[in-house]
């Protein structure tokens, strides 16, 4: 546990972010810090390492980030998951609640086969609701799902948990309250 000590205090909070009572958690922090950065990388992969993976789905934007240097080092192809109406070819979408009103995410219909194995990479899981309109969206498509993987939960929300219902292994590297 005393290696995480390190990586957690390489993230930034930020008070009041996006609106008040709210504090961001910011992980730019972490990226611009080359240990950190590679021990997240390394820590979210390991369970992982040496097993078979087709693909790494990252969801945008810190996501992708996260999830490219993931594919590099399991050498994996990468896909980005996307906000609506940002990807060229066609597309496969998914809807789901927010606090007030809904998003929507896609993915290039070609982006997965069925019988893929993927590993899903986002940097935090709140609600879970983007983490599990991910999943539904890969299901959907016939992709199995490894895991889940986030630098950092917030246990609390309960969105981790939901993802496990969902039979979804969940890999997280820190929590915060
Ligand atoms: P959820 O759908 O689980 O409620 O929210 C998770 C999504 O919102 C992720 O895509 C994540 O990037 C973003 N997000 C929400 N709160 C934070 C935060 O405090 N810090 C960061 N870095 N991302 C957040």
């Amino acid at each position: 546990a005393r290696r995480h000590v390190a990586l957690k205090e390489s993230i930034r909070s930020i008070p009041d972010y996006p609106k008040p009572g709210i504090i961001f958690r910011d992980i730019t922090t972490l990226l611009s810090d080359p240990r950190s950065f590679r021990r997240a990388v390394d820590s979210l992969v390991h369970p992982f390492a040496g097993g078979r993976i087709d693909q790494v789905a990252g969801i945008e934007a810190r996501g992708f980030i996260l999830g490219g240097a993931v594919a590099h080092q399991l050498s994996t192809g990468f896909v980005p998951i996307r906000k609506k109406g940002k990807l060229p070819h066609k597309t496969v979408s998914m809807a789901y609640a927010l606090e007030y009103g809904t998003d929507e995410i896609e993915i290039h219909v070609d982006a997965v086969k069925a019988g893929d194995r993927v590993i899903l990479v986002d940097d935090l899981i709140a609600t879970g609701g983007t983490a599990t309109a991910a999943v539904n969206l890969l299901r959907g498509m016939g992709a199995e799902i490894v895991a889940a993987c986030f630098v950092i939960d917030l246990p609390e929300i309960g969105g981790a948990q939901r993802l496990r219902d969902l039979g979804v292994p969940v890999r997280t590297l820190m929590e915060f309250e």
